[in-house]
């Protein structure tokens, strides 16, 4: 076992800590140490000043307009569009379609594509380390289609079986849905093979993003996965907004699922037509200064660099690791060889709430409970786990803090 790399003289590789106002304020008297960037991340000042300075110079509703205001807004948010282009490296703008983030995408996946596409008897294959969002949708579309939902197992490691996922796969497989990394355990699945799988079976493949986008490169022309879905809330965007790839053939054909202003072509009693894609599934009002938020953040982690940021992340997790392991009485669950900044763990005697509680009280806020991931929790037979996740302004220090509270919370138990 590698000695904890958390002592002095570890330089960190970032430390971009005082781009983040809320990390310079104090919980419970203590400094903020922030270990929940799986459910959220904080969000650097270019994305908050970004925002306001919408409302404040530019705020006007989009694509109706005449007047330069809506024509500058509307500019803004296709700005931001062909950002989301860039950071997914698609192949054209027009494959991006804005959401309220990935929960939504993948119902847009769903009761668009998928409900037109699929009939009784048809297979999805989703896997055991589904986050509710790429599950419940399934199951809603299964009992309205008639099509049946087959899960890949999960190993004792918290890995994909791939001979397991070979074997599910076949003629009635119409749709893979898989998570890039996995919010519960870190584990970085691997997409690319599994997409080139699929699609040997004739599967169109959905990749939820969530998790993956704000720590590492993502390149879905490379991937050639068919759709891929993530938030802005969680690479230092604001909530509410988001995006979901489409691969354009298959996009231009999607049929709409939500009706409304924006999204038409023209309107009759009789019939209505539907606009081009993208705006065929944008109704309504969009969530404009989101957008532009999410463009401020997606330029905020560009101008630092993907690969700066995965390092530095590594290096957190390899910390944290080695300090888990260290410690007595503590599992680690999920230990997957390819992981994202994300631990996952449960400590004997004490529930992952009181945990939660106690670092809290040192001013360690990280996630206790089923992440969202109960069939994850089943399979490991836990009610849930602690969870620490780390983002690009978090340091050794912070692991030191986590560790140091954990200890705390052993003696307590004790
Ligand atoms: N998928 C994964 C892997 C997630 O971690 C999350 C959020 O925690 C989601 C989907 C849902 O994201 P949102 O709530 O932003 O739609």
């Amino acid at each position: 076992m590698n000695a904890p790399l958390i002592n002095a003289g570890h330089a960190s590789l970032l430390d971009r800590a005082g781009d983040f106002p809320i990390l310079s304020r104090q919980v419970q008297g203590r400094r903020l140490v922030y270990l929940d960037n799986g459910a959220t991340t904080q969000k650097p000042v270019a994305v908050i000043q970004a925002e306001s300075r919408f409302y404040e110079q530019s705020n006007a509703n989009i694509h109706r307009g005449v007047h330069w205001l809506s024509q500058h807004a509307t500019d803004l948010y296709e700005q931001g569009r062909e950002r989301v282009r860039q950071l997914l490296n698609a192949a054209r703008s027009e494959e991006i379609v804005f959401t309220r983030g990935t929960t939504e995408g993948i119902n847009l996946v769903c009761w668009s594509w998928a409900r037109s596409a699929l009939k009784q008897g048809d297979e999805i294959l989703i896997t055991g380390m589904e986050h509710h969002s790429n599950i419940v949708p399934w199951q809603l579309l299964c009992e309205q289609t008639g099509a049946v939902l087959r899960v890949v197992p999960v190993t004792d490691s918290g890995e994909l079986d791939l001979d397991e996922y070979r074997a599910l796969l076949g003629p009635r497989t119409r749709l893979v849905g898989v998570v890039h990394i996995s919010n519960a355990l870190g584990t970085i699945n691997p997409i690319a093979e599994m997409i080139a799988m699929a699609h040997e079976v004739g599967a169109k493949v959905l990749i939820d993003g969530a998790q993956a986008v704000a720590h590492q490169t993502v390149d879905v022309q490379a991937l050639d996965c068919d759709f891929y879905a993530f938030s802005a809330h969680k690479l230092y965007g604001p909530t509410g907004i988001g995006a979901l790839y489409v691969r354009y053939d298959i996009l231009a054909d999607m049929p709409p699922w939500q009706g409304g202003g924006d999204m038409i072509h023209t309107v009759s009693f009789e019939r209505s037509t539907y606009a081009d894609v993208p705006q065929r599934f944008e109704a309504g009002t969009p969530n404009i200064a989101g957008v532009v938020g999410m463009d401020a953040a997606i330029r905020y982690m560009q101008e630092i660099g993907m690969d700066t940021i995965a390092a530095h992340e590594q290096s957190l997790l390899d910390a944290a690791t080695a300090e888990l392991a260290s410690l007595p009485g503590i599992r680690i669950i999920g230990t997957a060889d390819r992981k994202a900044g994300i631990v996952s763990f449960v400590v004997d005697g004490i529930h992952p709430h009181d945990l939660g509680t106690i670092l809290d009280m040192e001013g360690v806020a990280i996630r206790a409970g089923h992440h969202c991931a109960m069939p994850l929790m089943t399979r490991f037979g836990i009610p849930g786990t602690a969870r620490a996740s780390f983002a690009l302004y978090n340091s050794h220090d912070d692991v030191a803090a986590l560790a140091a509270g954990l200890r705390k919370a052993q003696k307590l138990f004790g």
